[in-house]
């Protein structure tokens, strides 16, 4: 399979690529942070790579930038190995991404986020940093939000046959059988845990970013990590990526650029 990483790819190769089309780039921010006592700090950021990745061959005409993180974690401090970086500097490292590839002659951006800290500054920076570069024909689009995935995560708990709270959305059957579907060698499925089971919908997300997870949960899972499978896995991601690939397309109309 052709590889679509800008980070993987030659400059001659990146050059050819956008002049022949490939003028879309996704840039997701993930986190550097605990994922319970089963999943690696860089959970976000595999995840994150997976998700864009697909996104990118969905939309066909699309590259993939490096995953930035760490991202805006603070709600996760407590627990050992997080690292949260200032919101400005968070910002920062944004808006230089934008213009790098803005200035390498990338039409349409993407700015999406695989952790949940990152969603509120991603969708304003898609606004702002839009409106910045309208005039020099560029557009940039957020993709699904967070209350969207949410929403989302309760339906496929019910498809799934869960029980309420499972998919709590923080190293959760969600994670934990995403992470098993990409046979990733940092899962220790022996470990997993229950955490928080009251979801984070009505508030008790707010509850986390301003308490900090472990007001939550004192092991720092948000749902159940045990029942978790590949395949599992694998049917979550499937609908995920259909949403995001819904709102991304329907984002790009609405600002009036196609893909
Ligand atoms: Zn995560």
């Amino acid at each position: 399979m052709k590889n679509l990483l800008l980070e993987h790819m030659r400059w001659p190769e990146i050059r050819e690529a956008i002049d022949n089309g490939m003028d879309t780039v996704i840039l997701y921010a993930a986190s550097i942070e605990q994922h319970g006592p089963h999943l690696p700090e860089n959970t976000d950021v595999v995840l994150g790579y997976a998700g864009a990745e697909d996104l990118a061959r969905r939309l066909g005409n699309a590259l993939v930038a490096p995953v930035i993180r760490p991202g805006l974690s603070l709600h996760h401090m407590a627990l050992p190995g997080t690292v949260t970086l200032r919101p400005e500097v968070f910002e920062g490292l944004v808006k230089d991404h934008v213009a790098a590839y803005v200035q390498h002659g990338f039409k349409r951006i993407v700015l999406s986020s695989s952790h949940g800290g990152n969603f509120e500054t991603m969708s304003r920076l898609a606004a702002s940093e839009g409106a910045h570069y309208r005039d020099q024909g560029i557009t940039i689009v957020s993709g699904i939000s967070l209350d969207d995935m949410l929403e989302l995560l309760a339906e496929l708990e019910v498809r799934e046959g869960l029980a309420p709270g499972t998919l709590g959305g923080h190293s959760d059957a969600w994670e934990t059988s995403e992470m098993l579907m990409l046979g990733n060698e940092n899962v220790r499925q022996d470990l997993a845990e229950q955490g928080y089971m009251g979801g984070l919908l009505g508030g008790d997300a707010d509850r986390m970013f301003h308490g900090g997870v472990v007001a939550l949960s004192p092991n720092g899972i948000v749902g159940d990590a045990r029942p978790s499978d590949p395949q599992r896995g694998a049917r979550i991601f499937q609908a995920m990526q259909d949403a995001q690939e819904k709102a991304v397309r329907e984002n790009f109309a609405r600002a009036g650029a196609s893909l």
